[in-house]
């Protein structure tokens, strides 16, 4: 399958179309940024990395009953998904307080939360995606409720498999972004799963091993990318 079109260039993919119009070439990128694109780098080989966590990872959940957009990795760099319709609402998913919500309720960073919890963000660069509730997605009709009920159940399911996952990896999985699509075969999981868009802190020195180490100037930025990738594909 060769790339055709660029379909889409973002801050860390390109997607390309391909000769099949219900498939896309997902192509990862080593560029970073963070808050709102004000800060970019590059972390090096972090597309290779982020290609093959998110190939590991998506097979695992399509192993256990999760489906999601993702057919095969092509190359270090490059996989294989289905063309779907981005729902535009970014669902995050919280273990331990962190980041933004740290931010927002002045609660330590680090300490679980009582029950996993679930946040909702409109997906709108211009915006600089702002926190919506489900309300909002109704009233505007982001995406149908019967389309959230299954949304917020995949979530919870997803978080149940990938806790425990990252825990045999040593690796604590405090939050999380997700995104998904419609598709002729219904909602599927869309994006990557990588440390671009979780927060994975090593269990037995809480090291920050994702981008937070970028956005916090942190440094050791490569060497934790492939530590992740290590334990999650080299295991
Ligand atoms: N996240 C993401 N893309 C976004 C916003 C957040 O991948 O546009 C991820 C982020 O990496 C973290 C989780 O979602 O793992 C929660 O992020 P938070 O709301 O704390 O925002 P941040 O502190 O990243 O601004």
């Amino acid at each position: 399958m060769e790339p055709r079109r660029t379909l889409y260039e973002g801050k860390a993919k390109i997607v390309y179309e391909t000769d099949d119009p219900g498939l896309l070439i997902q192509h990862f990128k080593d560029s970073a940024t963070a808050f709102d694109g004000q800060k970019q780098g590059i972390i090096a080989n972090k597309g290779v990395y982020n290609c093959a966590i998110s190939s590991v990872i998506f097979q695992l959940l399509e192993k256990i009953g999760i489906a999601t957009h993702f057919v095969e990795q092509l190359s270090e760099r490059d996989m294989l998904i289905k063309r779907l319709e981005i729902i535009p609402v970014e669902v995050i998913v919280r273990n331990i307080i962190a980041g933004s919500l740290s931010q927002r309720t002045g609660r330590e960073e680090g300490e679980p939360l009582p029950f996993p919890i679930l946040e909702h963000y409109l997906k709108s660069d211009p915006l600089g995606d702002p926190m919506i509730n489900e309300w909002h997605i109704r009233a505007f009709g982001w995406a149908s409720d019967e389309e959230m009920r299954f949304i917020n159940e995949t979530a919870f399911r997803i978080n149940e498999i990938l806790v425990p996952y990252f825990e045999e990896r040593d690796v604590i999985l405090a939050d999380y972004k997700l995104e998904f699509g419609r598709h002729p075969e219904g909602v599927l999981l869309g994006d990557e799963i990588s440390p671009d868009g979780c927060r994975l802190w090593d269990k037995a020195t809480g090291e920050k091993l994702d981008k937070d180490r970028f956005r916090r100037d942190l440094g050791r930025l490569e060497e934790s990318y492939e530590e992740v990738w290590r334990r999650v594909c080299q295991a």
